[in-house]
């Protein structure tokens, strides 16, 4: 079984960043990179508000420089995904889906969160073929046709602007009338003459046809949040941007979770409730979940496990 001083899961700026210090401290240090290498940003396109590039930068193009510059360190990448953790000894276990088992003295947990959906009346019957979490991956497929922009925060807001590239139209389906996206972000989407805004309305079910056997979204039926009357609307994609569930299944039952599934951790450190494990990155925040604020708690999280193993040594 392979060692290391410091096995990090996940690979997004909160694990790269962790790899980048914990390798800097002269630690041995593994990355398991998962299902989504470079996590979250691979699937984003211009990242504006990332400090250090003036004019943005490809969210997949800064993941990869980011891991360049780890690997330069000496910390290693695995392109498996971890399937088991064992927290209960020492040293620790995590098993990949090659059933390849490493060891560590400290782990850093650092696996993100994924896109939410729904949960509407027909919709794993048209995801893939016009539902989508993913603008940046799918926009492209729906040229000059009308979609939907599901959610009334940032995401949702960026989503709807990525889409105009592409779309005739696009409709914000929010099911309040107050946003939580921010003023410059919400006003952006305002401000662009291609999106519609649909207030109070959430989306009932969805509707669709078949060519020879393959399932394609025509619409869906929408539902006044206040009145409760419905309406059908023709459509053709529909985006989810109502927020992330954190990447813990995994850790259930193994580490303390905050109730919305979120690593709990000891405030103002990375530190969980078992000694020798730290969290980092959106796993453990449900508030800023920023690419910066995960690559801040990654540094936090090699700086509290390079301490805690100077004590342990
Ligand atoms: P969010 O701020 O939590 O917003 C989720 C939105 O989806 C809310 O408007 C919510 O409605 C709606 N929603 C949630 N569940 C729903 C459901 N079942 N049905 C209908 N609507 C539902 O999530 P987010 O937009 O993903 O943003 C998360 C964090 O990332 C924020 O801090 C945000 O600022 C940040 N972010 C930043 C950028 C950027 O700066 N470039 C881009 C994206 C995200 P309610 O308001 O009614 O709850």
């Amino acid at each position: 079984m392979k060692h290391y001083d410091i096995i990090i899961v996940g690979s997004g700026p909160a694990g790269l960043t962790a790899a980048l210090y914990a390798a800097r401290s002269d630690r041995s240090v593994m990355i398991f990179e998962g299902q989504q290498p470079g996590g979250q940003l691979t699937i984003t396109t211009e990242v504006e508000n990332f400090p250090g590039f003036e004019h943005g930068i490809q969210g997949p193009e800064l993941m990869d420089i980011m891991r360049k510059q780890v690997h330069r360190f000496g910390a290693e990448s695995s392109f498996t995904t971890i399937t088991n953790v064992d927290f209960s000894g020492k040293p620790f276990t995590v098993t990949n889906d090659r059933d390849e088992t490493f060891s560590a003295d400290a782990l850093i947990l650092s696996t993100g969160a994924t896109a939410r959906w729904l949960g509407a009346e027909h919709e794993d019957d048209y995801k893939g073929y016009g539902i989508s979490a993913c603008a940046t991956c799918d926009g492209f497929f729906f040229k000059d046709q009308d979609v939907m922009v599901v959610g009334g925060g940032d995401s949702a807001m960026e989503e709807a602007d990525f889409l105009t590239k592409y779309a005739k139209s696009v409709t914000i389906v929010h099911r309040r009338d107050e946003y939580r996206a921010s003023k410059i972000m919400l006003q952006r989407a305002r401000n662009n003459e291609k999106i519609e805004f649909l207030e109070n309305t959430v989306i009932q079910s969805y509707k669709g046809e078949k060519n020879n056997g393959i399932p394609k979204l025509t619409g869906v039926v929408l539902k006044d949040s206040i009145s409760g009357e419905t309406r059908e609307q023709d459509v053709h994609g529909v985006f989810m941007g109502i927020g992330h569930t954190p990447n813990t299944q995994l850790f259930v039952g193994a580490i303390d979770l905050d109730d919305s599934g979120y690593v709990k951790t000891k405030p103002g450190t990375t530190r969980t409730n078992i000694a020798g494990v730290f969290a980092c990155g959106d796993v453990q925040d449900s508030i800023y979940r920023q690419a910066i604020t995960a690559a801040g708690t990654g540094c936090m999280a090699a700086l509290d496990a390079d301490r805690w193993l100077a004590e342990q040594e």
